[in-house]
């Protein structure tokens, strides 16, 4: 097919192409990008944008990055994939063991999947494993409300039962047990009552639990809500009196977004199984990880299956392990740390104003993640195009204008990101 034009581009796009939770042949506003590099997306009308995005969390590094650019093609130039059963390679090897190194001290092995989704499959798997090779059948999860944790069915399980839209697929997801979602924030005092719940809930159903997940820290899809650590170490303590597994999904906040490594470090505790997805790649490629404690690792070995049950195809599939490989060196090279803290710093600064606007009802910030939660729910359809004509590129959900730009952001971009999104809102909202 020779080069479509935009129009051509944007006909063949309503008739054929599904979007992310859209209907087909929509009339949702719709922009073609045509190439990006550094922070900023280039749309096929010649606009550019500066990307707020980070293309759903998982650009780290920006766009078109050359040292990316160039892991990916030396790694092309070898091999594309390889089955990974029976035959192993060294960008998964190295990868594994910077994972396991960088990763809090207990976990020690790596099993790589292809989306995040999958991770999250595969560590509730784990942990009903665990369980079966302790002559025990449990397959019930607790977890909690305004969590998210991707889109397939045991994933979907978890999510929050409103927003995942339970009531739809009702009959082909399994009923988990739900704790009410952290009240308390990352920064306020806390209340033991708090911890009450968690306690009864673990304290009447462990026996038929196989596990707990939940996302450490920050409750992002669910509500980009920043909560108190000492949730976590509650629930680390009752999963070590009860022996549960503790499964922490650190798809979106692993590798540095909330100014620790890993969101878990905030609480200075470790879980036994750790989701890792978006980030991994930095945007490249989809690939994602499930860590696991050797505790873990060697019960399931000594099961009545003795291996664990799960294959992907593309398993670690060579050209994302090269990437992501050179991308946690560029971590390091950045000094990610200084990155993130800066970032923090602008979006506090540049995000500051919008707290003035009637219409907002909370502004917050943790590492590079920037939260405006207006009052009610925005009309995505109005504020897109105007955040696309104000130069900046975000996609708001629910009530939350929210951004969380790539690592590389200069306090320029950042600076002109925060002012672009307060003047759009301001234009949406203050409009008389
Ligand atoms: C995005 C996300 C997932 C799902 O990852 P996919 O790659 O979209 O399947 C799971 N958990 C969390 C916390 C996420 O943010």
């Amino acid at each position: 097919m020779s080069t479509l034009s935009e129009q051509q581009l944007y006909d063949l796009d309503r008739k054929h192409v599904w979007h992310p939770y859209a209907a087909l042949n929509s009339d949702a506003p719709m922009f073609a990008v045509d190439s990006a590099q550094g922070v900023r997306l280039k749309l096929k009308d010649g606009r550019e944008l500066i990307d707020g995005m980070s293309s759903w969390w998982s650009t780290l590094h920006g766009y078109n990055h050359p040292e990316l650019n160039k892991a990916l093609v030396e790694q092309s130039q070898r091999m594309a994939h390889v089955m990974f059963g029976g035959l192993t390679h060294e960008p998964a090897v190295k990868l594994a063991k910077q994972l396991v190194d960088i990763s809090p001290a207990p976990l020690e092995h790596v099993f790589f999947s292809d989306s995040g989704s999958v991770a999250v499959e595969v560590a509730m798997k784990m942990a009903i494993q665990y369980w079966a090779s302790r002559g025990q059948q449990r397959s019930r999860f607790l977890t909690f409300k305004r969590g998210y944790h991707g889109d397939t069915f045991m994933a979907m399980s978890v999510c929050d039962p409103v927003t995942g839209m339970h009531s739809l697929f009702s009959d082909a997801i399994q009923q988990q047990l739900f704790a009410e979602a952290p009240r308390l924030r990352i920064d306020d005092i806390w209340h033991d009552s708090e911890s009450s719940e968690l306690k009864q809930l673990l304290h009447k159903h462990h026996r038929e639990l196989a596990g707990v997940i939940v996302e450490p820290i920050v409750q992002g899809t669910g509500g980009m809500f920043f909560y108190h650590a000492n949730y976590l170490s509650t629930l680390r303590e009752l999963c070590d009196n009860y022996d549960l597994p503790l499964i922490f999904d650190e798809i979106a906040t692993g590798l540095g977004r909330t100014g620790k490594l890993f969101a878990c470090e905030h609480a200075a505790l470790a879980p036994d199984i750790m989701c890792l997805g978006k980030t991994l790649s930095a945007g490249y490629i989809t690939l994602a990880a499930t860590l696991c404690s050797s505790n873990i690792a060697m019960q399931i070995q000594d099961g009545p299956a003795s291996v664990f049950m799960h294959g992907p195809t593309f398993m670690a599939n060579p050209l994302a392990c090269a990437v992501a490989g050179r991308s946690i060196e560029l971590l390091h090279e950045n000094n990610w740390q200084q990155q993130v803290q800066s970032i923090e710093l602008a979006l506090k600064k540049g995000l500051a104003p919008c707290k003035t606007l009637e219409a907002v009802a909370d502004v917050r910030v943790l590492g590079a993640i920037g939260v405006v939660e207006m009052k009610e729910t925005v009309d995505l359809r109005r504020l897109q195009p105007i955040f696309v004509e104000h130069g900046i590129w975000l996609r708001p959900f629910g009530k939350l204008v929210y951004c969380m730009p790539p690592y590389i952001s200069t306090d320029d971009d950042l600076s002109k990101l925060c002012n672009a999104l307060y003047l759009s809102l301001e234009k949406v909202y203050c409009a008389s």
